[in-house]
C-alpha cells in the first residue's frame, strides 16, 4: 500500500514511494517548478553550481 498525495504543481494524485520526482508527480512538474524558482523571487543553493570564488 502506498500513500498518495496531490502534486503541488498540477494537483494530480501521485505516489510518494518510488517517486524520484517527489513531491511532484513527474519530471515535468518538477522542471516547471524549478523554472518558476529560476524566474521568480526564490533563491536556492544548488549543489551542482561550480564555485568560482578563488579567481
Ligand atoms: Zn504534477
Amino acid at each position: 500500500m502506498s500513500k498518495t498525495f496531490p502534486c503541488p504543481r498540477c494537483g494530480e494524485p501521485s505516489t510518494w514511494e518510488g517517486n524520484e520526482f517527489r513531491p511532484f508527480c513527474s519530471e515535468r512538474c518538477k522542471l516547471i517548478d524549478l523554472g518558476a524558482w529560476a524566474n521568480g523571487d526564490y533563491t536556492l543553493p544548488t549543489e551542482d553550481a561550480p564555485q568560482t570564488e578563488d579567481s
